[in-house]
């Protein structure tokens, strides 16, 4: 086979010691591995000739490589892809009873670069890489052999892709219909997937969706940042006596009211900015018996490490604030950029400023339709805590 070879010198790179990703400052960036082009399925092998297996490479990319399998000469074909889709599909049919779900984890599912989320006979599937973009095609033959969705569309625009030289576009590339029907614990909710944040719906909070749902009964709920409403009209199903969803997107509270009125429940929608309108709520004396708040992500890179850290802590404490005696808090960040102790510990400092006294009653993460690789625990982005307040 004529595929061209990386080498990986001796050193520290953790690709030797298993990790699917191989640094640009770790490999021998000559001119014969320059002249590469973007994207192009390579070997990456040591000095003395050691198979570390196929990757695809970017010499544009901090992260230059990203493994798809740990032996060389590996043919990424559509078989490939059918092997690895079937796998994942398997997982998740073992898991869920109906077909909602996160279908590719990227990493987490060994398919670099790539992200499905499955709405029924709807795929929403995200590239991130040019390497998985140059396998677009063969991708999606796969996804016919295994899937067969009547409808696929690309939603080719995470700000990321432009770490890759990648542009942003959104595209139908089969059937039609970007408003679609989301089923989640037992929930009906809608969610636009050509317009909507990411793929549209956020699958990774599912299970954190249903332990809030489990505590609601009765209680009044604050569901800030609440996007579509995926807590809120979930404990709203669940009997709150009262939910606010919180957002300052007015589209997001619009798909949240539509599905509200699916579920036959209400909620009361604000369009407003949350730390404003924290302040607001405290300044009336309202409180409520549950608080969570699900963020953007406040560290969007690494250099925004303590500012960010700073904004999850005075959330934290506004959002004790408005808790009322008792009362549960979750606190959510889906930034990979900050580890979870130290998110932990911000929110720790948060609740000591609030002056409230709190247990933490559950830690948890993406549900697991997010699978990690084991080597890659920053690709554990989301982290929730939930507390009890004295
Ligand atoms: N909890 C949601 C997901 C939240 S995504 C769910 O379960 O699906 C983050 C949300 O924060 C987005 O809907 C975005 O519109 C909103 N947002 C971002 N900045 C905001 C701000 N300053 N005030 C209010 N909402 C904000």
């Amino acid at each position: 086979m004529s595929r061209k070879s990386i080498i990986l010198p001796k050193g520290r790179a953790r690709a030797r010691a298993g990790s699917p990703w191989i640094f640009s400052n770790e490999i021998r960036m000559d001119e014969a591995a320059k002249s590469i082009a973007p994207g192009a399925v390579i070997n990456v092998r040591g000095e003395d000739g050691r198979a570390f297996g196929t990757g695809y490479f970017n010499p544009k990319s901090l992260i230059a490589i990203r493994l798809w399998s740990d032996d060389c000469d590996v043919v990424i074909d559509r078989d490939f892809f059918a092997v690895r889709l079937k796998r994942a599909l398997a997982l998740r049919s073992a898991i869920y009873d109906k077909p909602f779900y996160r279908l590719v984890h990227a990493e987490g599912d060994a398919l670099p670069g790539l992200v499905i989320d499955r709405f029924d006979d709807t795929l929403a599937v995200q590239i991130g890489t040019a390497g998985m973009e140059r396998q677009t095609e063969t991708l999606l033959q796969a996804l016919e052999i295994v899937v067969k969705p009547k409808t696929v569309i690309l939603r080719n625009d995470a700000p990321s892709r432009a770490l890759e030289g990648l542009d942003s576009h959104v595209k139908t590339v089969k059937g039609e219909g970007r408003r679609i029907a989301v089923e989640e614990n037992g929930a009906r909710y809608f969610a636009d997937l050509a317009e909507g944040q990411k793929t549209g719906w956020y699958y990774d909070q599912r299970d954190n969706r249903a332990f809030i749902a489990g505590l609601a009964k009765g209680k009044t709920v604050l569901d800030a940042y609440s996007y579509t409403g995926g807590f809120g009209i979930l404990a709203a199903k669940a009997g709150a006596k009262e939910v606010v969803c919180l957002d300052s997107s007015a589209p997001a509270l619009a798909i949240a009211e539509e599905s509200a009125r699916a579920n036959s429940v209400t909620i009361k929608a604000v369009k407003a900015d949350v730390f404003e309108e924290l302040e607001r709520l405290k300044a009336a004396g309202e409180r409520f018996d549950i608080v969570l708040t699900d963020p953007p992500p406040f560290v969007k890179s690494k250099k925004d490490l303590e500012p960010g850290a700073k904004a999850y802590r005075k959330l934290a404490r506004l959002a004790a604030d408005v808790t009322a005696p008792g009362g549960v808090m979750m606190t959510a960040s889906c930034s990979h950029n900050i580890p979870p102790e130290r998110f932990a510990q911000e929110c720790a400092q948060g609740l000591l400023r609030a002056g409230r006294a709190a247990a933490m009653i559950r830690q948890s993460g993406a549900g697991p339709d997010h699978p990690v690789h084991p080597l890659l625990p920053e690709s554990a982005y989301l982290k929730a805590i939930a507390y009890v307040l004295d």
